[in-house]
C-alpha cells in the first residue's frame, strides 16, 4: 500500500516547481514528477530547455540560459524539502480521495502514488512543422515564442510560419526588431482576424508568401535560410533568412485529463472557481502553467499561476484534509 502525500505536482516548468518551493515552505513536502527525459515536447524542465538566452525573466538583469533557470528553480525547490523523480505519469484517477496516480503501466492494480491534492502543471508544447533538423536548430534561429526571442534579431530578415493570429500577431510584433518579415502561409488566405489580418498586410515590413510551406531549413549550426514550397505548383525557391518562427499553435499537454476534469474546447485545463484561480472542476486539483493558460505563456506567468496553485491547495488541505 503507497503512503498518501500532502501533494503531488505533476509537470517540472516553471509553473511545477514555483509550486513546489511554496508548498515545500508550507512544510508539505510535496512530489514532483518531473516527467522523463526522452521526450522533446513534454520532458523535465519544460519548454525552457528548448531556449536558449532568457533576456525577460525578472531578476537576470544579464540574461540566463533557459536550462540554467530552470536548474534554478529545481535547487530552489529541492532545498525546502520537495522531492523530485525523473517519472512520467501514465494515469491518475480523480474520481475519490485520496487522489490516485500512475506511473509506469497504467493497467497495474495499484497506483504508484496517493496524495491529497494534486498540482497539474504538465504545459504545452508548441505544433512544429516536423522538419528533420528543426529542433536542433531552435535557439539557433528556430523560435516558437516571438515575445521572447524577437529581441536577437534586430536588423535580421526572418520569417513566420503560419495563418492564424498567432502568426499574424508574431509578424507585427517582430516587425519593431526585424528589417524585413516573411510571412509564410500554406494558403491564399488567412485564418487570423480581420483587424489583426489588416494591420499585419499594410505593414511594409511584412511580406506575404501565399501557397508556401516550408520544405527545408538551411543552416549548419544556425538557420540561413530556408526552402519555400508552392503548395500550388510545388515549385521550390530559396529565401535567406537567419530566424524561422514557427506559429502553427500550441497543444496543452492534457491526454491524462480527458474525461477526468473539464478541458475547454481547445484542451486546455478549465480553472479558477470558488475565488481560488487554479482550482480545477475537481476540489482538491489544481492546474497551473501553459496547461491552463493560452494567452500568455510565459515563464514568468507560468511561474506566478504555480505560486498561485501552491497557495490554493495549502489553504484547500488547511480546510479540507489537516483541520
Ligand atoms: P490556429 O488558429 O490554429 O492557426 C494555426 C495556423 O497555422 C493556421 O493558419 C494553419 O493553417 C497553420 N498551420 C497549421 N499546421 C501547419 C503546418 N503543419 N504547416 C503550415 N501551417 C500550418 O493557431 P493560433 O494562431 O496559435 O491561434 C490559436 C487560438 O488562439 C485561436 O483561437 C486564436 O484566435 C487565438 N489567438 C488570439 C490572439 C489574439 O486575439 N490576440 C493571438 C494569438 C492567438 P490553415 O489556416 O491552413 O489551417
Amino acid at each position: 500500500m503507497t503512503t498518501t502525500r500532502n501533494v503531488i505536482i505533476i509537470g517540472s516548468g516553471p509553473a511545477g516547481l514555483t509550486a513546489a518551493i511554496y508548498t515545500a515552505r508550507a512544510n508539505l513536502a510535496p512530489l514532483v514528477l518531473e516527467g522523463e527525459p526522452s521526450s522533446t515536447s513534454d520532458q523535465p524542465g519544460g519548454q525552457l530547455m528548448l531556449t536558449t538566452e532568457v533576456e525577460n525573466f525578472p531578476g537576470f538583469p544579464e540574461g540566463v540560459m533557459g536550462p540554467d533557470l530552470m536548474q534554478r528553480f529545481r535547487d530552489q525547490a529541492i532545498r525546502f524539502g520537495a522531492e523530485t523523480k525523473m517519472e512520467k505519469v501514465s494515469r491518475i484517477e480523480v474520481g475519490s480521495r485520496p487522489f490516485e496516480v500512475w506511473v509506469g503501466d497504467p493497467d497495474a492494480p495499484e497506483p504508484t502514488y496517493r496524495a491529497e491534492a494534486l498540482v497539474l502543471s504538465t504545459g504545452a508544447r508548441s505544433l512544429m512543422l516536423g522538419l528533420p533538423n528543426e529542433h536542433e536548430l531552435i535557439g539557433h534561429g528556430v523560435s516558437t515564442c516571438a515575445t521572447c526571442d524577437g529581441f536577437f534579431f534586430r536588423g535580421h530578415e526572418i520569417a513566420v510560419v503560419g495563418g492564424g493570429d498567432s502568426a499574424v500577431e508574431e509578424a507585427t510584433f517582430l516587425t519593431k526588431f526585424a528589417d524585413k518579415v516573411h510571412l509564410i502561409h500554406r494558403r491564399d488566405e488567412l485564418r487570423a482576424s480581420k483587424i489583426m489580418q489588416d494591420r499585419a498586410l499594410s505593414n511594409e515590413k511584412i511580406v506575404p508568401h501565399w501557397n508556401a510551406q516550408v520544405a527545408e531549413i538551411q543552416g549548419d549550426g544556425r538557420v540561413t535560410g530556408v526552402v519555400l514550397e508552392d503548395t500550388v505548383t510545388g515549385e521550390r525557391s530559396d529565401l535567406a533568412v537567419t530566424g524561422l518562427f514557427v506559429a502553427i499553435g500550441h497543444r496543452p499537454n492534457t491526454d491524462l485529463f480527458i474525461d477526468k476534469l473539464d478541458l475547454d474546447d481547445n484542451g486546455y485545463l478549465v480553472t479558477g472557481r470558488d475565488g481560488m484561480a487554479t482550482a480545477t472542476s475537481i476540489d482538491g486539483v489544481f492546474g497551473c502553467g501553459d496547461v491552463q493558460d493560452h494567452t500568455y505563456r510565459q515563464a514568468i506567468t507560468a511561474s506566478g499561476s504555480g505560486c498561485s496553485a501552491a497557495i490554493d491547495a495549502e489553504r484547500w488541505l488547511e480546510a479540507n484534509v489537516h483541520s
